[in-house]
C-alpha cells in the first residue's frame, strides 16, 4: 500500500510511539543539508516534514581539504547561499603538473578555487537549513535501517524513527548503503592530508631553493600526478587554507585505486613531495579518510531509499565530492518532491534521474576519463597529457569535468 501526499494519512495509520516523519535524511553533510535546503525550496509544505540526524554536532571535524569548485558555488548561489560569508582562502590559479610543470588554469574574473573549512562549512549550512524550518537532530547515531512496504523504520542510540523514506546521506563509511544494498560492490579511494603553516617560519639564515620554491607558491592550487607512474591513481596537492584566520596550507595525496588493485605507500610520496618544499611531513599530523566514488552501474535505490552524496559515489577522477554532495541534493530533492506528488516511492528512475543530470554528465564523463588517465601509467603519457596536450586538456576540463551545475533540476 503506497500513501499520497499527507502525512496526516501516514501517521494515522501507523499509530505507535515511534516519532514519524514522512522524510528522514540521515546524515547533516553537504549531501543531506544540500537535500533538505532544495527541498525548503522547490517543495516548501515537505520542509516542515523532514527530520535530518546526525550523529555528531555542527560544528564537528570532518577531514577533507575544503577546495570548492565552481560548480559548488553556483549550486550554493541558486539556494542563495554565498560562501563569503565564511572564512575561506582564495587560490588565483590551479597548477595541473607532472612533477612541477604542466597547465595553469585562471578564472581572470574571480578565484579559481575557494577553500573553506568543512566545520565551518557543514555548521553553517546546517544553519541555513534550520532557517528554512528543517528540523536537525544532532548526536543521534544510526544503527540500521529497515525498509518495509509501508515505510522505512531507522534504529539510532536514541530510539526507533519511523518514516515514508530515508535519504541516505552518511558519507563514505554510512551506515545506510550497508543496510540497505549490502551485496553492491563498493570501490573506495585512499586519501591522507597535512595542514601546515602557509610560509616557512621565520629563519633568516633559510635562503634555500625549497623555501624559495613554497614562498612562490602562495596563493595557488597545484596537483601533480608525477605519483601515477609509481602505481598511484591520482595526484599529490597542495593549495591555501586557512585555520581560525591563520593562513595555513593544505597538503594531500589521492589514490583512486582504481583500475589495478595495487597500494603503494602513500605517506612515502606525499613525504617526499613535501620535502621538496622544505617540509618534513613528520612534523605534523597526518590524517586519512576513504572517498566512497561513483561507479556508473552501482545501484543508488530501493523502493523508499535513495542515496546521495558520497553514500552514492562521489568523483574518482580527483576525489572531489563538495559540489557533486550538493548537486545530488538538487536531483533527490526532485526525485522527492515528485514521488510525494505521485504517492509513489520506488525510486526506480532516480539513477537515471541522476545519469540525465548534470551531476551524472560530470560523474560518468569523469569516471571515463579515470579509467584512461589512471590506466595508462607510463611517464611519457602523463607528461604527454599535463604538458604538452594543454589546450585539449583544458577543453575536456571546461566541456566534461566543469560547468554542469546549470544542467540540475530546478523549479525556480
Ligand atoms: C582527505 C580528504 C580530502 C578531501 N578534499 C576534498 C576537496 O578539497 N574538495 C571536495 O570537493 N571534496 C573533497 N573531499 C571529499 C568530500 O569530503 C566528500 O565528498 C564530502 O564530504 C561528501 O559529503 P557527504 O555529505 O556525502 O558526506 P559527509 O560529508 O561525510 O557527511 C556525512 C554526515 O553523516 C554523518 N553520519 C555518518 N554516519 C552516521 C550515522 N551512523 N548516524 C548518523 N549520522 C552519521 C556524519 O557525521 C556526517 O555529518 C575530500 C575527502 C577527503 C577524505
Amino acid at each position: 500500500m503506497y500513501y499520497n501526499d499527507s502525512s496526516l494519512s501516514y501517521r494515522l495509520s501507523t499509530m505507535t510511539d515511534t516519532p514519524q516523519y514522512d522524510i528522514l535524511i540521515l546524515g547533516a553533510g553537504p549531501a543531506g543539508l544540500s537535500t533538505a535546503l532544495h527541498l525548503a525550496r522547490d517543495f516548501p509544505h515537505l520542509a516542515t516534514r523532514v527530520l535530518v540526524l546526525d550523529k555528531a554536532r555542527h560544528p564537528r571535524p570532518k577531514l577533507c581539504a575544503g577546495g570548492l569548485v565552481i560548480d559548488a558555488e553556483t549550486i550554493l548561489a541558486r539556494l542563495g547561499l554565498n560562501t563569503d560569508e565564511i572564512p575561506h582562502a582564495d587560490a588565483s590559479a590551479a597548477h595541473f603538473d607532472f612533477a612541477g610543470k604542466g597547465l595553469a588554469v585562471r578564472n581572470p574574473k574571480r578565484h579559481t578555487l575557494r577553500v573553506i573549512r568543512r566545520d565551518e562549512f557543514d555548521a553553517w549550512l546546517a544553519g541555513k537549513a534550520r532557517e528554512q524550518r528543517v528540523e536537525i537532530r544532532e548526536q543521534v547515531t544510526v544503527k540500521d535501517v529497515r525498509p518495509d512496504f509501508e515505510g522505512v523504520t531507522v534504529i539510532t542510540d536514541a530510539g526507533e524513527f519511523r518514516a515514508q523514506i530515508v535519504v541516505g546521506a552518511d558519507g563514505s563509511n554510512g551506515v545506510t548503503r550497508r543496510c540497505v544494498l549490502p551485496n553492491e560492490p563498493v570501490q573506495t579511494a585512499r586519501v591522507l592530508e597535512v595542514i601546515t603553516p602557509s610560509l616557512p617560519p621565520p629563519n633568516p639564515s633559510d635562503l634555500g631553493e625549497a623555501s624559495r620554491r613554497r614562498q612562490g607558491r602562495w596563493g595557488q592550487a597545484f596537483f601533480d600526478f608525477f605519483v601515477v607512474p609509481a602505481g598511484i591513481e591520482g595526484y599529490t596537492w597542495d593549495f591555501p587554507t586557512q585555520v581560525k584566520g591563520q593562513p595555513m596550507r593544505c597538503w594531500g595525496v589521492y589514490d583512486a585505486n582504481m583500475t589495478d588493485g595495487s597500494k603503494p605507500p602513500l605517506k612515502e610520496t606525499l613525504a617526499e613531495e613535501m620535502a621538496r618544499h622544505g617540509l618534513d611531513l613528520n612534523d605534523y599530523e597526518l590524517k586519512g579518510h576513504p572517498i566512497r566514488w561513483f561507479e556508473p552501474w552501482t545501484r543508488i535505490s530501493i523502493p523508499r531509499v535513495l542515496l546521495v552524496g558520497d553514500a552514492a559515489g562521489a568523483d574518482p577522477l580527483f576525489g572531489e565530492g563538495i559540489s557533486m554532495a550538493l548537486g545530488y541534493g538538487a536531483v533527490a530533492s526532485a526525485e522527492i518532491g515528485e514521488a510525494f506528488q505521485r504517492g509513489e516511492f520506488s525510486f526506480g528512475r532516480y539513477r537515471a534521474r541522476v545519469a540525465r543530470s548534470g551531476l551524472g554528465q560530470t560523474l560518468w564523463a569523469r569516471w571515463l576519463i579515470a579509467q584512461i588517465v589512471y590506466q595508462f601509467k607510463w611517464r611519457w603519457f602523463q607528461i604527454l597529457l599535463w604538458r604538452m596536450l594543454k589546450p585539449i586538456v583544458l577543453m575536456v576540463a571546461w566541456v566534461f569535468v566543469l560547468n554542469w551545475s546549470h544542467r540540475l533540476p530546478s523549479k525556480k
